[in-house]
């Protein structure tokens, strides 16, 4: 299996077009040692040689990224003209969904997602439905909150499945833009859900936003031999003290890395897996390559996303 790193920042990228957090500024006045970054998105290819890609979110800076990866692009030789097989929804968020927009085109592929996701994106959110416009239309395939599915590349039944995605419940919060009404009648687990990919005892745990309301989490990022997770804020008060929320990072869904209880002193001592933080945050001080906070990352183990970055499973 190989995985690409097409975004690696959280909402808004980095920079931010209407941020002056000392990242976004220092990054636009060429006095930051970092790198920009869209926003978070990564493809997985089962089988290298067969070109067939899956996407785990479809990030608002989807076309982009599809554009920058010459490996996403159609081959007209091809008998599979369009690599993208498939897209899995973590969440109904507006950077996990917005992408399906730029995958309008009259393409057939299919989305994997929860019922709640589905019932939000369809019936609150006509626009969505510009999918159904190719022939055949975007298929939509159900995944339970807690559950293993297994996934063929062929149509022939019966043969062994080429991975195994596994869902489990990252316990965070609908959007804020779903309706109160629509909200109450969800099944709160569904909310936001990290996946495990299994392929021929290897494995990669994927939860670019991870609450850290419950301990779901910690088994997959012991057992599974890479993990891309939650890197959004170094600090609980980040957004206040860089001016852009008076919101907690834990109050908008995100364990931070720093802290009593935070990521890193949360994270399994012993895990036997590459750690990858993504969905890394423009005000987060661990962009800059010469902070503290970036050597205190990379001297706990872990590794920081880019976008560009690829590796085998
Ligand atoms: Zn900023």
């Amino acid at each position: 299996m190989r995985i690409k790193i097409l975004g690696s920042a959280a909402g808004g990228g980095f920079p931010q077009w209407n941020c002056a957090c000392p990242n976004c500024r220092r990054l636009r006045e060429g006095t930051l040692r970092g790198k920009a970054r869209t926003q978070t998105q990564i493809a997985f290819a089962p089988d290298p040689k067969s070109n067939v890609w899956f996407l785990i979110s479809a990030s608002p800076d989807l076309r982009q990224q599809i554009l920058a990866a010459p490996d996403l692009a159609p081959r007209s030789k091809a008998p599979q003209q369009f690599p993208i097989a498939g897209v899995f929804l973590p969440s109904a968020d507006v950077d996990s969904v917005m992408g399906l927009l730029h995958l309008r085109e009259f393409q057939p592929f299919f989305v994997f997602a929860a019922a709640s996701v589905q019932r939000i994106l369809k019936k609150e959110n006509k626009i969505f439905s510009v999918l159904d416009r190719a022939d055949p239309p975007v298929q939509w395939q159900t995944i339970s909150g807690k559950g293993r599915l297994g996934c063929h590349l062929s149509e022939s039944p019966g043969e062994a499945p080429d991975f195994v995605c596994v869902t489990l419940q990252l316990g965070g919060s609908y959007p804020d833009y779903v309706s109160e009404e629509l909200q109450r009648n969800l099944p709160a687990e569904e909310a936001a859900l990290g996946f495990v990919f299994e392929q021929k005892n290897r494995s990669v745990f994927i939860a670019p936003s991870l609450s850290g309301r419950n301990s779901e989490w910690t088994k997959a990022a012991a057992s599974s031999d890479v993990v891309l997770i939650d890197g959004t804020f170094w600090s609980d008060d980040e957004l206040s003290k860089t001016g852009r929320s008076k919101k907690t990072a834990r109050e908008i869904g995100h364990l931070p890395l720093s802290g009593s209880g935070g990521l890193l002193e949360q994270f399994p001592a012993g895990a036997k897996g590459r750690k990858i933080l993504i969905h890394i945050n423009n005000t987060n001080p661990i962009l800059d390559e010469d902070s503290a906070e970036h050597r205190a990352v990379l001297d706990a183990g872990f590794e920081i996303a880019y976008d560009g970055m690829e590796f085998d499973l």
